[in-house]
């Protein structure tokens, strides 16, 4: 576990990551990509479609949801998602910004290759063992961050 001032600069880091990443995502999309915000892919089980996250990401979301605990993930759709909708838009995992239905998937492998070269070297200089786990592992993990 790390110290609660080592937590607020993890926290700054990662949020530091998600801005290079969404602007990444709009420097790289000629033209811009279209996503209809259907949710559909939060439905990991209809869509074929699987999510994984790290330690870091989970600690940001956890961060950002006012006290509550992570939810668990009992069926194939994510737990933040409410009527097809994000419900926690500005903290979503580095998966949900870079995935779409509707982009190239090789450019989609490279900057997930990037990011995540950014989130195991966090997990490195905070001490903070990585995982590169599914979306349903990671929440069902009672000892998830
Ligand atoms: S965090 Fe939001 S965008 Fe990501 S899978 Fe869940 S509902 Fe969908
Ligand atoms: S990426 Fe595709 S499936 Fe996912 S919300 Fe956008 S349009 Fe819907």
């Amino acid at each position: 576990m790390v110290a609660e001032c080592t937590t607020s600069q993890l926290l700054k880091r990662v949020a530091e990551i998600y801005d290079w990443l969404d602007s990444q995502i709009r420097r790289s999309a000629h033209p811009p990509v279209q996503c209809d915000a259907c949710g559909k892919c939060c439905d990991f089980t209809r869509f074929d479609h699987r999510l994984f996250v790290t330690p870091p990401e989970l600690m940001y979301l956890k961060a950002n949801l006012g006290g509550e605990n992570l939810k668990p993930m009992p069926t194939g759709l994510c737990p933040y998602n409410t009527d097809g909708k994000c419900a926690v838009y500005d903290y979503r995992f580095s998966g949900c910004r870079i995935f779409s239905c509707k982009s190239d998937p090789d450019s989609q492998s490279t900057l997930t290759e990037s990011t995540l070269k950014k989130l195991k070297s966090l997990c490195t200089e905070f001490h903070i063992p990585y995982h590169y786990a599914d979306l349903p592992t990671a929440l069902n993990t009672p000892t998830n961050p």
